[in-house]
């Protein structure tokens, strides 16, 4: 297998479920005592956040840069930054290393279109679902059409994620209100839920609705698994 790299830390939480996620896929697939070669460089998420918050996405792009060389330096061989938004700096560390960064939205997407839907709600932080380095990919590169909740609904959204889930806090109260914003995106046309959040799947899973969920993160390491054994030379 190939060294996967991972810039985690945004948050820890669900970081941790990357781990956990990358090396259960590779022994379904391989058996034994097998697990994945990673390599994980872990962030502060403290200063992320507060950078995000002032909207200083330049200092942002050096920050992930410089993780993805510190990968490279290490000997990882691909890049997997465990973040839906912090996609949006996705080509500052595509030029930052020769290494492919695996999109969280394309590995997404190609689940999606596999399933045979097209129209897909999508929940996650303000960032990724009001800017258009995430949606515009999922409907200009994949062909999706994209339904976003009400905007006091993604007010919710967002603030469960940075206030609950990325400092490991799960309440029934919020998983009952995404519940009524994913019912929403239902009565509204969507045939399938994003969980455009890494953390989002810490507080619901496919049991919680009846719309077909489809969680970033697992779809995310399952493709990191899937792109570091097909690497593989022959
Ligand atoms: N993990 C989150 C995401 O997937 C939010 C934390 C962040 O801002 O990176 O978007």
């Amino acid at each position: 297998m190939k060294t996967i790299g991972l810039i985690g830390g945004m948050s820890w939480e669900s970081s941790a479920e990357y781990y956990r996620l990358i090396n259960q896929a590779t022994r379904t697939r391989l058996g034994g005592q097998h697990n994945a070669p990673s390599l994980m460089l872990t962030v502060d998420f403290a200063p992320i956040e507060a950078l995000q918050a002032a909207g200083d996405w330049d200092t942002l792009g050096e920050r992930m840069a410089q993780a993805a060389r510190q990968l490279e330096a290490g000997g990882a061989e691909c890049v997997v930054l465990c973040t839906n938004t912090m996609h949006k700096l996705a080509p500052q560390i595509e030029t930052a290393t020769r290494l492919p960064l695996l999109h969280i939205a394309d590995a997404t997407a190609d689940a999606i279109k596999a399933a045979g839907f097209s129209r897909a709600g999508l929940l996650g932080t303000r960032f990724t679902m009001e800017q258009d380095f995430y949606r515009g990919r999922l409907e200009q590169r994949h062909g999706l059409s994209v339904l976003l909740p009400e905007a006091a609904e993604r007010d919710t959204v967002h603030h469960v994620i940075y206030q609950e889930l990325c400092q490991g806090v799960i309440r029934d109260a919020s998983r009952d209100a995404y519940r009524r914003i994913i019912d929403g995106l239902f009565e509204r046309g969507a045939q399938c839920v994003i969980l455009g959040c890494t953390e989002i799947g810490l507080l619901i899973q496919q049991a919680d609705t009846a719309l077909p969920v489809f969680d970033t993160t697992r779809l995310h390491a399952e493709a990191a698994v899937a792109w570091s054994l097909v690497s593989e030379p022959a």
